[in-house]
């Protein structure tokens, strides 16, 4: 089981070669892509043929972690494949404009739920964010762990229970103020929780890796490459 890191920046990317946060969890003929923001498509389509993704799983409607859901929609048409959307639906007009199309498959998901997707089990977690955000659990091989964007919360703990990987909004400078975890918070995941971390969620103008150079359980999620879980 591993995870390739598409995209990793929010609210927008570092110019050049970067993207808003996407990540691809695959094992087998399984190939789950989590959020698909801004300059997502193309770097996506350059690792893995869209015709053969099992399902996207939405962490919450916020524009980077949705924006390329839009133009994944055109490729669709051109291969006539529907896709499972995985996320949490509202009556927004965004919501709408986003998720209303014959082929995306939307299954509404709340922290209730469990589902399948391929060889994989999710389970969600609800986080406090600015809108409503659902961590996820993907349960195959091994287990992995994702954040979506979040302050600390009580459902943290749960989320990390046993888990092998934690991908985490960690990667903001310690005095922001703001609805995102910071480099502080992932020294206390890692020694709390005893859980391997890629800090993910980088701003544009800010580089969170010296923070962990004492930390071997933290690295900083870099676009491209591949994290065996
Ligand atoms: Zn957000």
């Amino acid at each position: 089981m591993k995870l390739t890191v598409i995209g990793r920046y929010g609210p927008y990317a570092r110019s050049g070669n970067h993207a808003g946060s996407c990540y691809l969890v695959s094992q087998g003929d399984t190939n789950l892509v989590m959020d698909m923001g801004p300059g997502s498509m193309s770097r996506l389509t350059q690792l893995v043929d869209i015709s053969e993704l099992t399902a996207v799983f939405i962490s919450h409607l916020h524009y980077d972690h949705t924006s390329d859901l839009l133009s994944f929609r055109y490729r669709l048409e051109e291969l006539d494949r529907r896709v499972k959307i995985i996320t949490q639906v509202d009556d927004t007009p965004w919501c709408r404009l986003l998720l209303d199309h014959p082929l995306f498959e939307v299954i509404p998901v709340t922290s209730a739920d469990s589902v399948k997707a391929g060889d994989f089990t999710l389970s969600f977690f609800d986080m406090k964010h600015t809108v409503p955000c659902l961590a996820v659990r993907v349960e195959g091989e091994k287990t992995v762990a994702y954040t979506g964007d979040t302050v600390y919360n009580d459902n943290i703990p749960a989320l990390c229970r046993g888990a092998d990987l934690l991908l985490a909004d960690t990667s903001k400078p310690a005095d922001f103020k703001g609805p995102h975890m910071n480099v502080e918070i992932a020294k206390e995941l890692n020694k709390n929780y005893d859980i391997k971390i890629l800090s993910t969620h980088l701003s544009p103008d800010y580089d969170p890796e010296p923070e962990f150079a004492a930390f071997p359980g933290i690295s900083v999620a870099h676009e491209g490459e591949t994290y065996e879980i």
